[in-house]
């Protein structure tokens, strides 16, 4: 596995892979690597010539207050994780590096994004499509693997992708849980003793939901009351959202039908953890 830490010398390969005929695989992350990216890398592999992966803690993504500084990170154990899932090139850009100049465009996004998320991280979709446009021309994968733990991530990229043409095509994957259901998270290491025990019942209170739908319930407001109390019983966690929404439109539903996404976000004392379920009902 080589290391590459300059985005020219990372666009330079990727031209050089593609023009002698590779595929290219890219896995986007924030690093502090565990199984769900490492799952996304081993999808990659099987897929392509040549597995990217990159690790960038993007500041244009967290708001005032959030975790930036705090964001957890270790690239020595991320190295030998991503090496043994098969990453041939692990781009590990700095901030000046891929910033290096004041920029003259802005990007923003006007769908999909007035809901979960993006209500209560003002600017943080308009961050994660910069650094993803830039990062799909530096790389210049054929392929892209995103985990739909992000759904409303992946439902935006998809929408940046469409509109800007970007010659890639978009894998999602699924949520990869611990044995105790709960989503793995970078952010999981936040968690206390206590908040650790409490924490596998988020996917508990989606699973709730997703058997009352399954056994033909189709209020909403049923639905996220069940969500949100199961949550307020079961955790100290404050509920920063639950919604069903149609995906991955991400617009309101008068009834539960068609595509749907089931989501949340708490807050524990020092981790805000999302998870969701989409259902075809
Ligand atoms: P992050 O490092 O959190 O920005 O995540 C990088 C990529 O890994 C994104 O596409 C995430 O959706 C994906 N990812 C993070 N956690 C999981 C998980 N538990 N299961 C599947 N994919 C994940």
């Amino acid at each position: 596995m080589k290391i590459i830490s300059h985005k020219r010398e990372m666009q330079q390969m990727a031209k050089q892979l593609l023009s002698s005929g590779k595929t290219i695989g890219f896995v986007p992350t924030m690093g502090y690597l565990h199984e769900g990216h490492l799952t996304l890398a081993r999808e990659a592999k099987r897929n392509n010539d040549i597995v990217v992966m990159s690790i960038f803690v993007n500041p244009l993504q967290f708001g005032p207050g959030e975790d930036y500084e705090a964001y957890p990170r270790d690239q020595k154990r991320d190295e030998l994780l991503a090496e043994a899932a098969g990453v041939d090139l692990l781009f590990i850009p700095s901030v000046a590096d891929m910033y290096d100049a004041e920029m003259s465009t802005k990007m923003t996004v006007v769908k999909r994004n007035n809901a979960l998320c993006g209500n209560d991280r003002p600017g943080h979709f308009d961050g994660v499509v910069t650094v993803l446009a830039k990062l799909f021309h530096i790389v210049m994968p054929d392929k892209a693997y995103f985990g739909l733990k992000d759904a409303q991530q992946f439902a935006i990229v998809s929408g940046m992708v469409a509109d800007y043409d970007f010659p890639v095509q978009l894998v999602p994957l699924e949520t990869v849980r611990d044995s105790s259901g709960l989503a793995i998270s970078s952010r999981n290491v936040y968690l206390s003793d206590r908040e650790k025990e409490q924490a596998p019942s988020i996917y508990k209170s989606l699973l709730l939901a997703k058997n009352k739908i399954e056994n033909g319930a189709t209020n909403i407001g049923e639905i996220k009351s069940v969500v949100t109390d199961y949550l307020k019983c079961h955790t100290d966690a404050t509920v920063d959202y639950v919604d069903i929404l149609c995906y991955p439109e991400l617009a309101p539903l008068e009834k539960v039908q068609g595509r749907v996404i089931i989501a949340l976000a708490v807050k524990f004392s020092k981790a805000r953890l999302i998870d969701n379920i989409i259902l075809d009902v």
